[in-house]
């Protein structure tokens, strides 16, 4: 109040000297009337300003608090595709360079944290919203084709608190699969494009060093760079028409409680007791003769434990891969006898 006496004393007083200077009676009653009414304006007004400040403060609030709601629910749609970013990186890294991941599952998580904290500062940049957050759990999905990741963020803005364990299921499909890069990629002639690795002679030598008859029957053998889930399901489906080469042509993973899990094939481990997944490795595509023996074309079967099966000629129109060799538990499981 003391301001707006202040106020109204100084416009009072130039309203005076107006007066004096003009010297008209008339004109300083109206100029007195003239003065009181915009003080009451200009009242009025700071009136509604202060009552309109108020109220967009206390939107502000609310808006505040629905926003770091939906900025947290935004944050946890990043954690699948951090994740799937991190296992593309490590496992092209692998097929690039040839050398595998002595703890994938630790350096899974050593890598998403690292791009967590990054996202977590972009957040606090943005919204000024403090995120923390942990990756407290990784390990097998569903199936075969996806794994878990569990992870715990806290999150504080002023006296707004959120605390979440968020648990995401990320599937593996279209990522390389490094195995055979690991395998056989220290040998000469060996290959890949964007679909396949193309063995040349590196394969049959690979089969060689582990003591495998028929090892020179894989020589320009080829198999899938991406891991694709194999549609003819159930498995027995492969025997009917030309399921399997179309299988073959297509790349196509398999469920298999002796195929190498994801994990385990980031770490150049041919097979596992997790429960994994197998593909078909194919041999020489010139090779078109029945009872023929070498290595069981299953992958976990080349790159695992190691044991023969015999050449079976596949249904094809194309002729461009016309057998695998298949011992006779996995001639049951694909229906092809
Ligand atoms: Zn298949
Ligand atoms: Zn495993």
């Amino acid at each position: 109040m003391l301001k707006f006496n202040d106020t109204f004393m100084k416009l009072n007083n130039k309203g005076l000297m107006k007066f004096n200077f003009i010297k008209d009676n008339k004109g300083n009653i109206f100029t007195g009337l003239y003065l009181v009414m915009i003080i009451f304006v200009i009242l009025i007004a700071i009136l509604i300003l202060n009552l309109s400040i108020a109220y967009t403060e206390l939107n502000n609030n609310q808006l505040n608090s629905k926003t770091f709601n939906y900025i947290l629910n935004d944050y946890q749609t990043n954690i699948p595709i951090l994740s799937y970013n991190v296992l593309e990186n490590l496992s092209n890294n692998i097929v690039k360079n040839k050398i595998p991941l002595i703890n994938s599952k630790e350096s899974i998580k050593e890598e998403l944290e690292k791009s967590l904290l990054r996202k977590n500062n972009q957040y606090y940049k943005n919204s000024g919203i403090q995120i923390e957050s942990h990756v407290i759990y990784i390990g097998d999905g569903e199936d075969p084709f996806h794994i878990n990741i569990k992870t715990i963020i806290s999150a504080y803005k002023d006296n707004m608190s959120y605390n979440n364990q968020i648990t995401s299921e990320i599937s593996i499909e279209n990522l390389k699969d490094p195995l055979p890069a690991i395998k056989c990629g220290k040998y000469p002639n060996f290959s890949y494009n964007d679909t396949n690795y193309n063995y040349g002679d590196s394969l049959s030598k690979y089969l060689e060093s582990k003591n495998q008859s028929g090892a020179q029957y894989y020589t320009n053998g080829s198999s899938p760079l991406i891991i694709k889930k194999c549609i003819y399901e159930p498995y027995t489906q492969h025997g009917d028409g030309i399921s399997m080469e179309n299988c073959l042509e297509n790349g196509y993973y398999h469920e298999s409680r002796d195929g190498s899990c994801y994990f385990h094939r980031l770490e150049g481990v041919g097979q596992c007791l997790d429960y994994g997944m197998e593909t078909f490795v194919i041999p020489n595509p010139k090779l078109n003769q029945s009872g023929l023996i070498a290595t069981s074309s299953p992958d976990h079967v080349i790159f695992g434990y190691s044991y023969p099966g015999e050449s079976l000629l596949l249904n094809s129109y194309s002729k461009s891969k016309s057998l695998i060799f298949l011992d006779d538990s996995h001639r049951k499981k694909y229906g092809l006898f």
